[in-house]
């Protein structure tokens, strides 16, 4: 085939700091989906990108190049609007898996489209897979029928949505650029506005367990991506929450089901169900829902009824035995205190290397493996009391993933400073709200 560009000009453009027309945008999109640009060619490309950045009207042209590279979904025989919810990822964040339910109870219709996790953070088919007979993979026909007779469905994408992503997200894992605004926001929101839902909350991570560490950082990222689904036609808003701490007191794929089920049963953490309540109420609100309060749908029971029907509708038993791992251990607190940190990074890399993720894609993961925390920074400790309990299928994987936890904790002898200080040095859940 004729090609109207050569790869290596597009390089060299963005190399000296160009911006890319827009015929070279859809040209090198599409080309290397169809392998016309080779793997070498795209690095470049994407490291060129990650370093220069690109122009406003660049992202959102290369996030259509993405878009048209595969189907465009539909709901529109559904009579209620659809509103979908996205985090950028954290460690213990297992947010979606109480959301859904509870923002369908409440009278939306929620087609969630999740990923695997890669590296230290989970993803939200790993979790729901440790539930005995659950299966990810359904067709469109199928979602439909899910999301029709339950308010909400999550499974995996298709592999007709945005096909030119799943490529370049594989590349950029491998070749150090996934860490680029232009490219996280392109790639996230392809797959959102692909997905075809009307309304999308867009929860961004920041902290030490999160891709955006710096909070002005994940404010950028969250505008990028809001600008880019009202661009769309999407009505998009953004929260941007703590990630220097886990969520909830627990990382890993079944224990994370656990304490979700323990939400919708009217308990678990008290910032999981803050966190969950937040989104549910921003996703209500932005999709025109003016139904049942969300904290009702968890009292009255019927988040719960959604979360069964949802889970036995693909498969899933949700009163079977969730998987327990074979082997576990407990790490101790060293001394009396108040505890002052919890690196969400390390305990994200130490649930991983407990066999709770995946350092390379298609790599099978623990459904029991991960992590519990028995408390959390606020709270005073005693010497001696236990502060984790890990768990893996294999005791060999307790060293490396002890010393992944080295210094993760702070203890400090409690005084007035160190409880001011303590109060000064966490995020706040909520570090800032984009429309
Ligand atoms: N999630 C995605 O889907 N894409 C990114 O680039 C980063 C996180």
């Amino acid at each position: 085939m004729n090609e109207p560009f050569a790869a290596v000009e597009i390089i060299a453009a963005k190399r000296d700091n160009g911006v890319l027309t827009d015929p070279q945008i859809d040209w090198v999109v599409d080309a290397y989906t169809r392998g016309a640009v080779a793997d070498e060619q795209m690095s470049a490309l994407l490291m060129a990108i990650l370093l220069n950045g690109m122009s406003d009207h660049e992202i959102s042209r290369w996030t259509d190049a993405m878009i048209n590279s595969g189907e465009r979904m539909s709901w529109s025989e559904l009579s209620i609007p659809t509103v979908d919810k996205h985090s950028t990822g954290g460690v213990g964040d297992k947010i979606t898996l109480p959301l859904a339910p509870i923002v369908a109870a409440c009278g939306a219709a929620v087609p969630q489209l999740s990923g695997r996790g890669l590296g230290h953070t989970g993803g939200t088919l790993d979790k729901l897979e440790s539930i005995p007979g659950w299966r990810a993979s359904l067709s469109n026909d199928e979602m439909l029928k899910v999301l029709q007779e339950c308010g909400a469905v999550i499974c995996a994408a298709g592999a007709g949505l945005a096909p030119a992503d799943k490529k370049l997200y594989a590349l950029r894992d491998v070749t150090g650029t996934v860490p680029s605004i232009p490219l996280i926001a392109s790639s996230i929101m392809s797959k959102k506005i692909a997905e075809g839902t009307s309304a999308l909350v867009l929860d961004v991570k920041t902290g030490s367990g999160a891709f955006m560490t710096d909070p002005e950082q994940a404010k950028l990222l969250a505008r990028t991506m809001v600008d880019l689904g009202i661009r769309a036609g999407v009505k998009t808003r953004a929260l941007v929450t703590a990630m220097d701490v886990p969520l909830g007191l627990t990382a890993g794929n079944a224990l994370e089901v656990r304490e979700s089920v323990e939400v919708l049963a009217g308990g678990g953490p008290a910032d999981v169900i803050e966190l969950t309540l937040l989104l549910a109420r921003e996703m209500l609100e932005l999709g025109g829902v003016k139904g049942k309060d969300p904290e009702s749908a968890l009292k009255d029971g019927s988040a719960m009824d959604h979360w069964r029907r949802m889970i036995k509708a693909q498969g899933g038993d949700p009163d079977a035995k969730l998987p327990v791992a074979r082997e576990s251990q407990q790490v101790f607190a060293q001394s009396d205190g108040l505890l002052t940190k919890m690196d969400a990074m390390k305990v994200g890399v130490s649930a991983w290397l407990l066999g709770a993720g995946r350092s390379r894609q298609g790599e099978k993961v623990q459904a029991g493996a991960g992590i519990e925390m028995h408390a959390k920074p606020g709270e005073m400790v005693k010497k001696g009391a236990p502060l984790f309990t890990l768990h893996s299928d294999e005791a060999e994987r307790f060293a490396r993933s002890l010393a992944a936890l080295d210094d993760a904790v702070s203890i400090s002898a409690l005084n007035e400073k160190n409880v001011k200080n303590e109060k000064n040095e966490r995020l706040p859940l909520i570090v800032a709200r984009i429309k």
